[in-house]
């Protein structure tokens, strides 16, 4: 019973989060050290809400791959440091890694920049009855890209292709993919860890600082705190066209990793409980099979 109210309280969370219509959203709203109506005390009840998260994610990813018409993409996207790779292990720390596939998108290259940009992604979406988790994805072709417009130039695209409405085209492409995937049966939700800029320094020192964490330090990844405007720009204007009823964006407070992760696993809980998913129904004629295999086993 306490099960059922913890994790019914943390599907309202999520909700909360979700932006289904971009229209109008501004970032500005979201502030990253927001925590709703929870404090640093509620920690610990957090934890056991992950746990029991986590648990009943195990048992609807179960029904999920049994049933076999489904497949579930979860895209992440943060600046550095927002703790991507750590909501992703805790979330999924309880699933079947048979039913789970996960693809890290890095700067592209040289095979797949001859390409189109979803050729790379396309090739890593799940399989029906999968979870596929893409960290960092086709969205980072108006991010990164639109923040340094040098990497546009190296895609080696037609010199009349690229013109002003390049990102517009790009919104719009990507609106119409995802309308495809769901008509497809891939059910795609998208995390956006909201991180502040001081949090960010706050990370990063603590990876200089602590030497089991040197090894995540990254010179380049602190001087991309230049274009830290230009970053969150493009996010809002990402979403504002990304974000909506079918493919939602998750735009979610990350300063405090608990709250995160907690927010990100009842987005993931919320998803797959609208599936309405259900072991699959064996006919009479299976059933009889079942029956008669009993028979034999029993009978040997
Ligand atoms: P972490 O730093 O936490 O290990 P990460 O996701 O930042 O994880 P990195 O290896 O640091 O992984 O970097 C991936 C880099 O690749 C990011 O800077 C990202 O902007 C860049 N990248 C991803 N997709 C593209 C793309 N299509 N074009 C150019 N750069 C890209
Ligand atoms: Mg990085």
């Amino acid at each position: 019973m306490r099960e059922k109210l913890l994790i019914k309280k943390a599907r309202c969370l999520a909700q909360r989060y979700a932006v289904t219509d971009g229209k109008k959203f501004r970032l500005a709203e979201v502030d990253p050290g927001d925590t709703g109506e929870f404090t640093s005390k509620d920690k610990p009840a957090f934890k056991e809400m992950l746990a029991h998260g986590v648990m009943h994610l195990a048992a609807l990813q179960e029904r999920l791959y049994a049933s076999d018409r489904w497949a579930v993409l979860l895209i992440f996207q943060a600046m550095d440091a927002a703790g991507k790779d750590s909501a992703i292990k805790h979330v999924m720390s309880g699933l079947n890694p048979q039913g789970c596939q996960v693809a890290s998108f890095k700067a592209p290259s040289a095979e797949e920049l001859d390409h189109d940009y979803l050729w790379r992604c396309q090739r890593h979406l799940p399989e029906r009855g999968r979870i596929g988790i893409f960290n960092r994805s086709y969205y980072e072709e108006t991010l990164v890209v639109r923040v340094h417009p040098e990497l546009l130039e190296k895609e080696k695209l037609p010199a009349r292709l690229v013109t002003k409405h390049i990102w517009r085209e790009r919104f719009k492409d990507i609106r119409n993919f995802e309308k495809y995937l769901a008509h497809n049966g891939v059910v795609v939700r998208k995390f956006f860890l909201h991180i502040s800029y001081e949090e960010q320094k706050r990370r990063f020192l603590e990876r200089l600082e602590r030497p089991e964490k040197n090894w995540k330090f990254s010179a380049a990844d602190v001087a991309e705190r230049r274009y830290w405007k230009a970053y969150m720009a493009a996010y809002e204007d990402m979403i504002r066209h990304t974000a909506t009823k079918g493919a939602p964006w998750y735009v979610i407070p990350a300063d405090n990793k608990w709250f995160t992760r907690l927010v990100v696993a009842a987005a993931v809980i919320d998803t797959l409980e609208s599936l309405d998913l259900e072991y699959p129904k064996l006919s009479a004629e299976q059933l009889k099979e079942l029956a008669a295999a009993k028979r034999q086993l029993l009978g040997e």
